[in-house]
């Protein structure tokens, strides 16, 4: 990217977050102690999108495939699940400091950027060597000669521009904390890092309770917590966040044939979201988890570069196999169809609520110039808008607030409303577009008389003449998942 266009985007990075800001979306949190660092809490509008997002993600998983299920597991879980599950040796990030900024940084995404650069420069064999070169370091652990890429590539401290970079250490992303009274060792636990271990704890519990037969999957949406080494970015990297996983469990020797199937899923269910497809792109994984025999990231072009939204990994046995090993309780299955008995393989589909979020949010905005004049709006879809229409008597008399309350009252047990009767029309469809409402409803003397009023789409601001008793359904047909599902199947 060259140095003009990477200003302006940061610009409209910045304006996001303002934006995000100003009208509800998302807050700093605890922001009169100013805040705590990638940490923020969900604004009116902005639990409304992040509720919507859920669920669609939520019935996308359950609803449309007869053979997922659901659960919800605690935050807090038996210490040993950590170290079965690889986290407590080995959930570590590369660290490193610039001596003269005092900047911390993590070593792989510093390299990671760089790459970037020789790709967006149209170096793609050099960004590819780039990127082996890290794999194979991170994977022998050899961060003296990681440090030494850092060094000979050039890489420098965005901040004081040097290359002065202390070792790479190690750091350990989990948070801990301590149950009970007596503080000893025993009693230390951890606010889980991801939700799929409350899955493969559960593994046998769900597929006997729910007769599940292999293949079948398992849904989990909830927080998980990491102590990440730098968080910027916004909500792309908090330190609290929201993951939604699903564990896929099949028969070893037809993972990869499912991991394909998956990861196609997955950027199918993005694109009926209305991402537009150009804007996402799959990146196979250098470096693979210690878990996985494949993995992928489905990224999408922020104002920030092309960053991971989700990750599609084929995860093997080594969870359900380690559990096993770790608590002395078989995790095997019994196939009828085979008449063998097998710990299941894995793949997994793991999306961050709060990414898939930023993304949504990125991709509504919308920032133009008509007719000399700006308008700002976000073009959500409309079964993902907080707010999916707006009620607006055009006076404050002669009726009309009341004929306006009773298509409230008509519409508000299946839609999320706002009804407003302050301020000039035009100004009440401006702080519309603003939180992204599909609809704007109007209410004026005409309806009296014929129980017809105006709709105007929030995209276009055309505005057509309705009757009322038409509403429902019109709103019905726009604002229902349906939409999306029926891309999906
Ligand atoms: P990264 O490389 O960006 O640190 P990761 O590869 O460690 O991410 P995963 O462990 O695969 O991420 O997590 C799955 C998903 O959870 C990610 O695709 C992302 O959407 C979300 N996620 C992970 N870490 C965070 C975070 N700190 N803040 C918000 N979302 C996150």
């Amino acid at each position: 990217m060259a140095k003009k266009d990477q200003s302006q985007e940061n610009n409209l990075l910045k304006d996001i977050i303002a934006h995000a800001k100003e009208y509800g979306f998302v807050y700093p949190s605890s922001e009169i102690y100013d805040g705590l660092q990638a940490v923020y809490d969900y604004g009116p509008y902005g639990v409304e999108l992040k509720n919507n997002l859920k669920k669609v993600w939520w019935e996308s998983m359950t609803r449309l495939h007869e053979n997922i299920v659901g659960i919800d597991a605690a935050i807090f879980m038996h210490p040993t699940t950590w170290k079965a599950s690889g986290h407590v040796d080995s959930f570590n990030d590369p660290m490193v400091d610039n001596k003269d900024s005092k900047k911390r940084y993590r070593a792989d995404v510093l390299i990671e950027e760089k790459a970037a650069q020789y790709e967006n420069a149209g170096d793609i064999d050099r960004a590819k060597s780039l990127l082996s070169a890290m794999g194979r370091l991170m994977e022998a652990e050899d961060f003296a000669a990681l440090r030494d890429l850092l060094i000979n590539e050039e890489i420098s401290c965005p901040v004081s521009g040097t290359t002065n970079w202390t070792e790479i250490r190690q750091f350990n992303l989990m948070f801990s904390t301590q149950v009970g009274s007596v503080a000893d060792e025993s009693s230390t636990i951890y606010l889980r890092p991801e939700t799929a271990q409350g899955i493969f704890v559960n593994f046998l519990n769900v597929q006997k309770t729910a007769r599940m037969k292999v293949p079948f999957g398992i849904a989990q949406i909830g927080k998980a917590f990491r102590n990440e080494i730098v968080a910027r970015q916004f909500i792309f990297r908090m330190r609290e966040f929201e993951q939604m996983e699903m564990q896929y469990f099949v028969r070893p020797g037809s993972e990869l044939e499912w991991y394909k199937t998956w990861a196609d899923t997955r950027i199918k269910w993005h694109e009926a979201l209305g991402i537009p497809a150009e804007k996402l792109r799959r990146h196979d994984h250098e470096k693979l988890a210690h878990y996985a025999n494949a993995a992928l990231d489905i990224e999408y072009e922020f104002p920030f570069g092309y960053k991971e939204v989700e990750g599609i990994h084929s995860r093997t046995d080594f969870d359900l196999k380690s559990h096993q090993e770790y608590s002395k309780k078989k995790q095997q299955y019994f196939d009828p169809e085979i008449n063998q008995n097998y710990i299941p393989y894995v793949i997994e589909t793991s999306i961050g609520a709060d990414r898939l979020f930023l993304m949504t949010l990125c991709n509504a905005y919308v920032d133009e110039e008509v007719d000399g004049k700006q308008r700002t709006y976000l073009k959500f879809h409309p079964a993902l808008a907080p707010v999916k229409a707006a009620i607006l008597p055009l006076t404050k008399k002669d009726g009309l607030p009341e004929k306006a309350r009773e298509i409230v009252e008509a519409l508000k047990y299946d839609f999320n409303l706002i009804y407003e009767d302050a301020a000039s029309i035009g100004k009440r469809y401006t702080r519309q577009d603003l939180i992204g409402t599909p609809f704007c409803i109007a209410v004026d003397h005409q309806t009296l008389e014929d129980n017809t009023v105006t709709i105007r789409h929030r995209d276009t601001t055309e505005q057509e003449r309705l009757p009322i008793a038409e509403l429902h359904s019109r709103l019905s047909e726009a604002c229902s998942f349906r939409n999306i599902f029926k891309q999906l199947v």
